[in-house]
C-alpha cells in the first residue's frame, strides 16, 4: 500500500459556526481566529493506492461556483487538486476511484467540472468510480433548507448522470486494507475510512473530528444536523482509537496533520501530533 496526504488549498470559515455552543473565550485560545472572526481550514485530501486500486478521498471544492461564492470561501494557499496529484506522480486518469466522505461543497466539488465545450459537466476523473454512501446519496438529492448551501446540484447530479456512481450500502472493507464507517450525526451516511498501513490503523476522520480542537465530546460544529448522535459517535470512534492506539488524520486542520491518543482528567486528547510523512 501507498498513501498521500496533500492539502488542496485552505479556506476560511466562520470560527463560531465550526465550535457550536462553545464560547468563543475558549474555541480562540486553541485556534486563533482573524480580526473578522474567520478561522482557517485546511482540505487534506488522501490518496491511497491499495490491491490495484488507486484511491482518492474527498476533492475540494472544485471550481464551478461563481466570484460571489469564492468571495465567501477565502481559497488560499494549498498545492491545488490536479497540481497536487501531479506532483505525488498521478494524473487524473490514475484515479482509479473517488471516495466521497460526504457531499457537501467542500468535500466533492473537485469531482466534477465544466465541460470544455462550455455545455454541462465532466467527471474530474473520468476513469474512477465515485464511491458515497446510498444514505448520503438518497440525503443529498432529497435536499433539506438547513444543508441546501451545502448540497449543490452542480456537484451531485453530473455524477449520477455520468454512470460512474458506486452507492455503498454496508461498513467494512470497501478495498484491501481500507474500510469504512458510517455517521449519521454531521450529516446521514459520512463516511469515515479506516486504513490498516504497516500494522498501523490510520483514522481518516473528516467532519466527525475536523480538527484536534474538535476533539473534545461537546466541542462540535453548529453545521451538524444531529449534535447528539455526533458526540456518540466521537466517543465511540475516540474509545476504540485509545485502546488500539490508531492515528488519527484530520481533513481541516490547518496546524495539525495527525495525532495520537492519551487519557486525561478531561477524556481522550492528542498525546503526539505530526505529519503523516513521518511514519510512513
Ligand atoms: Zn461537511
Amino acid at each position: 500500500m501507498e498513501i498521500h496526504l496533500f492539502n488542496i488549498s485552505n479556506f476560511r470559515v466562520d470560527g463560531g459556526a465550526m465550535f457550536g455552543v462553545v464560547p468563543k473565550a475558549l474555541w480562540s485560545r486553541v485556534y486563533p481566529p482573524d480580526e473578522n472572526n474567520l478561522i482557517v481550514l485546511t482540505l487534506r485530501s488522501l490518496i491511497v493506492e491499495t490491491g490495484g486500486h488507486v484511491i482518492l478521498v474527498d476533492t475540494g471544492w472544485g471550481d464551478k461556483q461563481d466570484e460571489k461564492f469564492f468571495r465567501h470561501v477565502y481559497l488560499h494557499g494549498g498545492e491545488g487538486l490536479i497540481a497536487g496529484l501531479k506532483n505525488r506522480g498521478y494524473e487524473p486518469e490514475d484515479i482509479t476511484d473517488v471516495f466521497l466522505t460526504h457531499l457537501h461543497a467542500d468535500h466533492c466539488g473537485g469531482g466534477v467540472l465544466r465541460s470544455k465545450s462550455g455545455s454541462g459537466y465532466d467527471l474530474t476523473f473520468p476513469g474512477a468510480a465515485y464511491h458515497v454512501s446510498r444514505t448520503q446519496w438518497e440525503w443529498a438529492v432529497k435536499n433539506n433548507i438547513r444543508e441546501e448551501d451545502a448540497f449543490l446540484e452542480e456537484n451531485i447530479i453530473p455524477v449520477s448522470e455520468s454512470g460512474h456512481l458506486h452507492l455503498v450500502e454496508e461498513e467494512g472493507d470497501l478495498f484491501k486494507g481500507f474500510s469504512i464507517r458510517f455517521c449519521y450525526g454531521h450529516t446521514p451516511g459520512l463516511m469515515i475510512p479506516v486504513i490498516d498501513y504497516n500494522g498501523k490503523k490510520l483514522v481518516y476522520t473528516g467532519d466527525l473530528i475536523p480538527t484536534v480542537a474538535h476533539l473534545p465530546l461537546v466541542w462540535n460544529m453548529s453545521y451538524d444536523i444531529e449534535s447528539l448522535k455526533t458526540i456518540d459517535e466521537k466517543r465511540r470512534i475516540l474509545e476504540e482509537a485509545m485502546r488500539n492506539d490508531y492515528i488519527l488524520i484530520f481533513q481541516h486542520d490547518a496546524m495539525i496533520e495527525c495525532c495520537n491518543l492519551e487519557i486525561t482528567p478531561k477524556g481522550i486528547r492528542a498525546k503526539d501530533k505530526f505529519e503523516l510523512a513521518s511514519i510512513l
